[in-house]
């Protein structure tokens, strides 16, 4: 719903910058997990392969890799896939969250100092630009970086905190002041999502004998429940095992090898917890209720569902243990 050029410029200017941000999370994804001695490089960019310095026109998000077609300017050197695709998927982001602001749960009382819309997009931004670098770093180097997940636990209550019509407010606690009902909020949320991991992986190691996930998935659940509430940490893991289930068997069946790193659908479940959370508690209390209703054999089909998918999670439990 475009009304005026001055969302326009917002839209573009917003993905503009997802493509740019895009761009340094790729140096972080690249740089992130080394040893300190292999940083040593200084913050210039250089070619990954012959390490020759990249001149700043051949720097462009997106754009050089087009115009390269994927090869190095310095040594002809094959650029992975990965550049392009995460300043792009960065820039879809930053364009989905500037084109769906929330919808404040209190009237916005912070519009004198900034404007909330604004604050609400930067720590978005931030929140999301954190799970896709986590997603990558976790994709190639199966590890979820505490350097990545443990800012998320205190950038979350803090901007709870500052602009306490984001998230949905915890039940109760009516007579506390917004900002501090907001950081409980927050902090439940956070409680939520390292409770709730915590408990599952634990489980899994004591019932099972198989690490199915680590603890740097339990971290990234903390941080990502700091950001959407319980209701959302809850969500969000549901998602995610779903997510993580399916790419499971697909992997089992296509290379034999069920191995699935967690954290890149934990984040793709928080990215669709943060866009579609009212949709989705809608499908699930009111839509399929009804269909259930309306539908005599929906009973086997739910059966049916829940033997597919109780397949699928033992065969995500069965990874292996790195
Ligand atoms: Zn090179």
């Amino acid at each position: 719903m475009i009304s005026s050029s001055t969302e326009v410029v917002s839209l573009v200017g917003a993905t503009v910058l997802g493509a740019v941000v895009g761009s340094f999370l790729n140096v972080v994804i690249h740089r992130l997990p080394q040893r300190d001695d292999q940083k040593a490089r200084g913050p210039r960019s250089a070619c990954p392969h012959c390490g020759a310095p990249i001149p700043a026109k051949l720097n462009l998000p997106l754009l050089s890799w087009l115009w390269l077609r994927g090869r190095a300017r310095c040594c002809g050197a094959r650029i992975s896939a990965r550049y392009p695709t995460v300043e792009a998927l960065t820039a879809a982001l930053f364009w989905l969250l500037a084109s769906h602001p929330p919808r404040p749960w209190l009237s916005p009382s912070f519009a004198d100092l900034w404007s909330a819309a604004t604050f609400a997009f930067v720590v978005r931004a931030v929140f999301v630009a954190d799970l896709v670098a986590n997603t990558f770093i976790d994709l190639e180097f199966r590890i979820l970086p505490d350097k990545l997940t443990k800012p998320l636990m205190v950038i979350g209550p803090l901007a709870a905190a500052l602009q306490p019509g984001l998230l949905e407010p915890f039940p109760g606690l009516d007579d506390v002041a917004p900002q501090a009902r907001a950081l409980l909020t927050s902090l439940f949320g956070m409680a939520t999502g390292f409770g709730l991991t915590w408990a599952v992986r634990a489980g899994a190691r004591l019932w099972l004998k198989k690490e199915a996930m680590g603890f740097g998935d339990v971290k990234l659940m903390a941080g990502i429940g700091a950001f959407l509430g319980w209701q959302g940490a809850l969500m969000t893991f549901f998602l995610g095992c779903l997510l993580g289930a399916v790419a499971g068997s697909a992997r089992l069946l296509f290379v034999r090898d069920p191995y699935v790193a967690f954290g890149p659908y934990l984040a793709a479940g928080a990215v669709i917890t943060l866009f579609l959370h009212g949709d989705l508690i809608e499908l699930l209390t009111v839509t399929w209720p009804r269909w259930q209703a309306e539908h005599v054999s929906s009973p086997w089909l739910i059966a049916g569902f829940a033997l597919l998918a109780a397949g699928a999670v033992l065969i995500l439990l069965r990874r292996r243990t790195t």
